[in-house]
């Protein structure tokens, strides 16, 4: 059985044509599916009964099967999905006043271990189908009031090392035919595969791009995150400008900040180059506490100090004050087990 919600709205067109039905029948089944959140054939009532049963018998509408939802005291919300396979994903919605952002997982696990990171620590399982990491966001938008206005894909996993299931996933949350959210609405965020930059800079999606940065020197880059060996950074910087170049929207830097590690005037001075150099934002966020690691969360002084910093070299900042750290629900937290 094919999952329809594995398939962008033209390959639906193009299968339903190829089973002998008529093109039209695609936007209504696409309808049925994202707009009414109908996922039995039977439901779908202008389909006449021979079609749906027709597509009963070679088709299904996956959908995510709750395990848990988590509350926390700042609103933030873990929401907990068990797969066919018994894996376990997690997706965080993130409120701010009557409206919402979801930050979606992309694989289970994650290969690339980044030290400071729980998803890694539990190794590698698999990728995520489209229709797993787009039923994360058809989920919430079917359980909860507040309007779903951005997509992160920040979650679990590295979205670049599953990156064909990503880009059809962002297609079907953008298109018309499916939940038409705005592709500037949407944020991917890659530990800075730079394969994955290539290839997303080609395809000229509006969808913006953040890169885990973490550290300004090769040397404390490869610590902190193995994949800088695979991809130092004068490579990865170098790949970021050409992606700027190609027309890519503007870069955000992640940078987490973890005391006495990364936290330093120098960091500070060699950080502000970068971003100054790829004319980038940075997104400063405090080091959210993973059980079993020895890290520490900066103080709130000395996160606004080098904040500072950046800032008196000119550059645009944010600071992520992560939410749901309580419920192990902030960034860096999650671990789907
Ligand atoms: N693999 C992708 C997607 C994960 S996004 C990436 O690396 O970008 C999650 C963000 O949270 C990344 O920037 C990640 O580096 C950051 N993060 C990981 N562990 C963290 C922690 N303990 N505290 C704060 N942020 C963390």
């Amino acid at each position: 059985m094919k999952d329809i919600r594995d398939l962008s709205f033209d390959e639906w067109r193009d299968e339903l044509v190829r089973i002998g039905e008529p093109a039209f029948r695609a936007g209504q089944i696409f309808d049925w599916i994202y707009k009414k959140g109908a996922t039995r054939f039977e439901d779908m009532t202008n389909l006449g009964r021979d079609l749906q049963e027709k597509l009963g018998r070679a088709y299904l509408v996956g959908r995510l099967e709750l395990f848990g939802v988590l509350r926390s005291k700042d609103r933030a919300e873990k929401y907990v999905f068990r797969l066919h396979d018994g894996s376990r994903i997690e997706s965080v919605l993130i409120p701010a006043g009557n409206r919402a952002t979801v930050c979606v997982s992309t694989q289970v696990g994650c290969k690339y271990a980044c030290a400071f990171c729980a998803s890694g620590r539990r190794g590698f399982v698999r990728h995520l189908t489209p229709s797993e990491i787009v039923g994360q966001v058809l989920f919430l938008r079917d359980h909860i009031d507040t309007a779903l206005t951005n997509i992160v894909f920040m979650g679990m996993g590295e979205p670049f090392d599953n990156f064909e299931n990503l880009i059809k996933a962002i297609l079907i949350l953008n298109s018309p035919h499916g939940l038409g959210i705005a592709a500037r609405r949407m944020t991917v965020s890659t530990a800075g595969i730079i394969p994955g930059i290539e290839r997303f800079k080609k395809l000229g999606l509006q969808v913006n791009l953040s890169i885990s940065l973490h550290a300004a020197t090769d040397a404390k880059r490869s610590g902190l995150m193995p994949v800088n060996r695979k991809y130092p950074l004068e490579k990865l910087l170098a790949a970021c400008e050409d992606y700027l170049r190609e027309g890519g929207r503007k870069l955000t830097l992640e940078y987490v900040l973890i005391k006495k590690v990364n936290d330093g005037a120098e960091d500070a001075a060699r950080l502000a180059r970068i971003a100054a150099r790829l004319k980038a934002k940075i997104n400063l966020i405090p080091f959210s506490p993973v059980i079993g690691l020895a890290f520490e969360v900066p103080e709130e002084g000395r996160v606004l100090d080098f904040r500072r910093k950046l800032e008196a070299g000119g550059v645009p900042v944010t600071l992520r004050h992560s939410k749901g750290r309580d419920i192990q629900a902030a960034c860096g937290q999650l671990a789907g087990i």
